[in-house]
């Protein structure tokens, strides 16, 4: 089996969540925590991102694709790098459908973010009828596939992927180890046909319902890196929980 330098990574996605309060709440739950054999970053919404400065790893929820100019409404890689981002999120099933963010749209924001030094967090995963009528590795493939081809496999090396299977995501129905297990096995195991070295040591997090009585299992399968966490991570009590599970 090939040896890897993987370290768990607990990522929390406030989405459209949260307040100053809340920002002061996370920062004092954390800084007492000692959670030294693993990675946290906090992806709140854009005003809260300086409030966080220097205590926490910071990531984005989004990013424009464009480096400036008459985009109204949009965030670009330069503006969250001064606000000391080191993550970004791009494909989140939510802007896929919320905001009409094709395989395309999501390869080329993958590679600004590339760009700019930040880390990718590329979402993949899908939506129940899929699961169901048996086309599943074929819709995870050709979302990787979209960024392969306008990345290529070696920039997969700067990013993380976050398996987020659509039905799970905010409903309280979790993927089983099982199933979370077996999605990273063929996402690594696709990438492994285009570098063994990448795909053994690329971070791959599952998300989809996460709390602290389930994140054990589910980090403790062996493809499964952490999580990305949506409603557990507004709460600091729940979101360190998971995070003490991803730490042993
Ligand atoms: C998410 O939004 O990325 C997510 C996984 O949400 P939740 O944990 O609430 O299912």
């Amino acid at each position: 089996m090939q040896t890897n330098n993987r370290r768990q990574l607990v990522a929390g996605n406030w989405k459209m969540n949260g307040d100053k309060t809340l920002v002061k709440q996370m920062q004092q739950s954390l800084a007492e925590a000692s959670l030294d054999n693993m990675d946290v970053v906090i992806c709140p919404p854009f005003p809260y991102l300086e409030l966080f400065a220097n205590t926490v790893k910071l990531g984005s929820q989004n990013i424009s694709q464009f480096d400036s100019g008459a985009h109204t409404g949009e965030v670009s890689v330069a503006m969250l790098k001064e606000f000391n981002c080191h993550y970004v999120i791009v494909g989140h099933s939510e802007r896929r459908a919320d905001n009409n963010e094709s395989d395309a749209v999501v390869a080329l924001k993958v590679e600004q973010g590339l760009k700019a030094n930040l880390t990718p967090i590329l979402c993949v995963g899908e939506p129940e009828d899929v699961r169901e009528n048996g086309t599943l590795f074929d819709y995870i493939a050709a979302q990787l596939d979209a960024v392969l081809q306008q990345v290529g496999i070696q920039q997969f090396a700067k990013m993380v992927l976050a398996y987020e299977p659509i039905w799970a995501i905010g409903t309280g129905k979790t993927a089983s180890p099982t199933q979370a297990q077996e999605v990273h096995a063929f996402i690594r195991g696709y990438l492994a046909k285009q570098d063994t070295n990448i795909a053994a040591n690329i971070v791959i997090l599952y998300g989809g319902s996460v709390k602290g009585s389930n994140a054990q299992e589910l980090f403790s399968q062996a493809d499964v890196d952490g999580g990305l966490i949506g409603g557990a991570s507004l709460n600091p009590e729940d979101f360190l929980s998971i995070c003490q599970a991803a730490n042993q």
